[in-house]
C-alpha cells in the first residue's frame, strides 16, 4: 500500500472512530485473512459481524474490545451482515454471554438458525453443480472434505431481530438503513447512516479483492441464482447511493465507490469478452473454461474458479450469445452463431 493510500485509508478509519464505529479486525483461518467487526459506540452498543467460531479468533474480539474499553457482556445489538462463518461464527457466543438481541436480515434468518443443515445442503448443491459442470469426481469429493472440515468456524444463532429490506435500525444516535445487496452470498446485506453517508458494507464491496460471487443454493426454490447478475445488479443499486465512506468486511475502507465499482463492472464486462472468445473456439464445459482461464487450479479454488466462469457464462447464456449443451449430465457451452 502505498504512504498516500495508507493516509486515506487512517484519515478514513478516523472519520468513522468520530462518528463512534471502530474496526477491530478478528483473524480467520481462511486466505482471506482477517475479518473487520465493527463496534458502534451508540445506544444500545452495537457489533456488526462477529469473527468466525473459534477461541482465537475470540480472545481477539475481546481484547479489541478491551481496549475500546468496552466488555462483550455490554453488547446490546449484534447485526450479521450475511451467511459466511468468518462473519457469524461467535454470534452465538457473544449473544449468550451478553444477553444482545441480534439482528439479520429476513431471508437469512433460516440459515442463520439452522447452521449445520444449511451448510451441509449447501456442501450437496455445490456437489451437482460441480459435476454438472465437468470437475472431476476426487476434486469434488476433497472439496468437500475440505468444506466439512471447516464447518466449524461457523456456528447457528438465533436471530431475535429479523429486518426487512428497507427499514431503518433505529439507534439512539444514528438511523441504519437496511438494503439487501445479494450477489457475493444470497444474503448480503448493507447497512446506510444517510446523514453521515457512512456504510456498513462487508463483503458487498471489498477495496483490494473483487468479491467473489459465489455459486450458493438459492434461499427458496431449486433453480441455481445466477450470483454474478444478482451481484452486479446490487453493485449498480450500491453506485447509486451518496457515500463519503464505505466499511467493508475486510481490508482497508473505501472512499471513492463510485470509481471502484465503475472498475469492477469493467473487470467483469472484460472477463465475459474472453469467455466468449475461448467457447467461441470450441464448445467447453465451465472447468475446461477456468483451466483455459487460470491454468491448473489448486483443488481448494476449483469451486471459487467455476463460480467466477459459471458467473460469466450466466451472463453470455442471458445475452444470447451462449447456449448449454448438455450431454450425459455435463454441460458444455457453444457459442450462438
Ligand atoms: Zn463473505
Amino acid at each position: 500500500m502505498s504512504p498516500a493510500s495508507e493516509a486515506t485509508a487512517g484519515e478514513a478509519l478516523a472519520a468513522a472512530r468520530e462518528a463512534g464505529i471502530h474496526r477491530i479486525a478478528v483473524p480467520t483461518p481462511f486466505a482471506v485473512g482477517r475479518v473487520n467487526a465493527y463496534l458502534i459506540e451508540d445506544d444500545p452498543l452495537t457489533l456488526v459481524d462477529s469473527g468466525p467460531n473459534s477461541g482465537r479468533s475470540l480472545d481477539e474480539l475481546e481484547q479489541g474490545l478491551r481496549a475500546l474499553g468496552r466488555e462483550i457482556e455490554e453488547l446490546g445489538l449484534i447485526v450479521i451482515s450475511h451467511q459466511h462463518m468468518d462473519h457469524l461464527g461467535l454470534v452465538s457466543i457473544l449473544a449468550s454471554r451478553s444477553g444482545a438481541e441480534v439482528a439479520a436480515i429476513d431471508v437469512a434468518v433460516p440459515f442463520i438458525e439452522n447452521y449445520a443443515e444449511a451448510a451441509a445442503a449447501d456442501d450437496d448443491f455445490a456437489s451437482q453443480i460441480m459435476v454438472r459442470h465437468g470437475i472431476p469426481a476426487d476434486v469434488m469429493h476433497a472439496l468437500r472434505s475440505v468444506s466439512q472440515a471447516f464447518r466449524a468456524w461457523g456456528a447457528a444463532a438465533t436471530v431475535t431481530r429479523p429486518l426487512a429490506d428497507g427499514e431503518r435500525l433505529e439507534l439512539r444516535d444514528r438511523s441504519l438503513e437496511v438494503h439487501f445487496r445479494p450477489g457475493h452470498s444470497p444474503t448480503d446485506t448493507v447497512f446506510f447512516d444517510a446523514d453521515r453517508r457512512q456504510l456498513l458494507a462487508a463483503d458487498h464491496l471489498l477495496k483490494d479483492i473483487s468479491s467473489n460471487p459465489l455459486i450458493s443454493r438459492p434461499a427458496g426454490g431449486e433453480d441455481r441464482a445466477q450470483s454474478l447478475a444478482v451481484y452486479l445488479e446490487s453493485l449498480r443499486r450500491t453506485r447509486e447511493m451518496e457515500v463519503d465512506l464505505v466499511l467493508p468486511g475486510h481490508g482497508e475502507p473505501i472512499t471513492d465507490h463510485r470509481a471502484l465499482i465503475d472498475s469492477r463492472l469493467e473487470l467483469h464486462r472484460r472477463r465475459a469478452d474472453k469467455l466468449r472468445r475461448l467457447i467461441a473456439e470450441r464448445p467447453r464445459t465451465a472447468h475446461e473454461l477456468a483451466q483455459a482461464l487460470w491454468g491448473d487450479i489448486a483443488v481448494t479454488q476449483a469451486f471459487l474458479t467455476l463460480s467466477e466462469v459459471l458467473g460469466h457464462t450466466d451472463l453470455l447464456l442471458n445475452d444470447g450469445l451462449v447456449r448449454e449443451l448438455e450431454h450425459d449430465g455435463v454441460v458444455h457451452f457453444e457459442a450462438v452463431a
